[in-house]
């Protein structure tokens, strides 16, 4: 069976930046199975397993475009170090959950300047190339329900 709009795909993969770095693996852990044609992975990485079956193994590389976008320079903020939980000390690299209207995302300290802090609200991946090492496990038809709820049900998924 090959991978098609509604079918579940279950994967193992690795996932490097251009300078060999893992960023994550399904290596120690169960591969990863999603619903195809739903949106639940980064497009770029989507569309290749469009077509492939079990048992086939290749790499692609994502560009930042396909899989996280690019940076925003501009959208990088300066508050004041009150709005920051007080009783936690702020480190270059350290990151924190904000919600908005687009849902919770990322802040990631940039620079700690005395009583303001720059604050990077870009994705972690953004600008960041992908390199997948990839191998589909299993493709199988996607029940109903799964369909409905965009995500995998049973021992590979979640149960409820
Ligand atoms: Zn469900």
């Amino acid at each position: 069976m090959q991978i098609a709009q509604h079918t579940v795909a279950t994967l193992e993969y690795t996932l490097t930046d251009d300078s060999g770095q893992v960023l994550d693996t399904s290596e120690g852990r169960a591969p990863l199975a999603y619903v195809h044609g739903t949106g639940s992975l980064i497009p770029g990485l989507e569309k290749e397993l469009e077509g492939k079956a079990s048992g086939d193994a290749f790499q692609i590389r994502v560009p930042p475009d396909m899989a996280y976008g690019e940076r925003d320079e501009a959208i990088i903020q300066t508050v004041p170090r009150s709005q920051l939980p007080a009783e936690v000390e702020i480190e270059v690299g350290m990151q924190f959950q904000a919600e908005s209207e687009h849902g919770m995302h990322v802040l990631t300290v940039m620079e700690v300047q005395g009583e303001t802090v720059r604050m990077d609200p870009n994705h972690p991946l953004a600008g960041v190339s992908l390199n997948f090492d990839v191998k589909i496990v299993e493709v199988r038809a996607a029940t109903s329900e799964e369909i409905e709820h965009r995500h995998v049900h049973g021992p590979e998924g979640h149960d409820h």
